[in-house]
């Protein structure tokens, strides 16, 4: 058997057809195994949905597996911020309580961005983003994505997010989540690592204000992902400070999604030795699916 270097990786940031991803999530954990990854986290936006698949297929790929969730937080701002979850109880009676206000919350905002965009854009409906949507899927932009590049309004994903369905556009309209602290608390209190995703991504728009990394800090934050493909170089020297400062985990990722972005599985990772800290931290009992061959 060769040994590499990625062998021993982890990738903690992915997605499958359970939110945004294209994939379902056996195909992700299939996926991971093929690129040679050590593990993998599913962590689909504001859903455990995907988690039974996972497990039922990864230690037939022979990869770890880490059940996680990715929180829709926004910030009294208006500021959309992301933290990853691993190993929370998904039972859990507070954070289930916000996720499904959440995901209530976002198929309201994707009907009425789809009633907007359907005024200019009449071949658009809500039916044909429920065609791009699978069953029970947390609905996002991206799902609306793949109905405006069906009609041909856009050729993929990414031009759709540049133009109708950035947060500049006057078609945009934003939904509830938690406040970062109260998703970071409600992590914690439901046994989770939580995991500040993406802090730095400029591109995606504002990043937060210092108050707000101290709020989720004060909170209980466990880490924060620092090698992503939308962290700035400044914004990652920036977060290697604090997570020395304040003892911080720092993980590294890809947030795969499939044909629905460029992230490619493994292009970032985490070292087992961090996988490993992970599991003292989360108290729900659950713990990572190290795989056994
Ligand atoms: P939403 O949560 O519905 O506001 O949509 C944000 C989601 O869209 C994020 O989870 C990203 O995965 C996805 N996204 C953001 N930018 C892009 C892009 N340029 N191409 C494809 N997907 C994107
Ligand atoms: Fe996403
Ligand atoms: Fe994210
Ligand atoms: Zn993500």
């Amino acid at each position: 058997m060769t040994f590499t270097l990625m062998s021993m990786a982890f990738d903690l940031h992915t997605h499958s057809t359970c939110s945004d991803g294209t994939q379902p999530p056996a195909e992700v954990v299939r996926l991971a195994a093929e690129a040679g990854l050590e593990g993998l986290a599913l962590t689909d936006h504001d859903t455990t949905a995907g988690w039974d698949e996972a497990i039922s297929v990864a230690q037939r790929h022979s990869i770890s597996l880490v059940v996680g969730m990715e929180l829709s937080c926004v910030t009294d701002e208006g500021i959309s911020v992301h933290v990853l979850s691993y190993l929370h109880d998904p039972q859990h009676a507070g954070l289930s309580a916000e996720i499904a206000r959440a995901r209530e919350a976002r198929i309201i905002r994707a009907q009425e961005m789809t009633a907007r965009i359907a005024r200019d854009y009449p071949d658009l409906s809500w039916e044909l983003v429920l065609k791009h949507t699978h069953d029970d899927a947390t609905v996002g932009r991206p799902h609306l994505a793949d109905a405006l590049v069906d009609i041909g309004v856009v050729p993929d994903r990414s031009a759709a997010f540049t133009s109708l369905l950035s947060s500049d556009s006057s078609y945009y309209v934003p939904h509830y989540a938690p406040d970062p602290a109260l998703g970071v608390e409600l992590i914690k209190e439901a046994g989770g690592v939580a995991v500040f995703a993406h802090p730095m991504a400029a591109k995606r728009g504002r990043t937060v204000s210092d108050r707000t990394f101290t709020e989720m800090i004060e909170a209980g934050l466990d880490g924060v992902e620092v090698d992503h493909r939308d962290n700035s170089a400044k914004g990652r020297d920036k977060l290697r400070q604090l997570a020395r400062k304040y003892g911080l985990l720092t993980t590294g990722s890809s947030d795969f999604h499939g044909n629905g972005k460029p992230n490619r599985l493994g292009e970032y990772t985490t070292a087992v030795e961090t996988v490993k800290a992970l599991e003292p931290r989360a108290s729900s009992g659950l713990q990572v699916l190290w795989h056994t061959d």
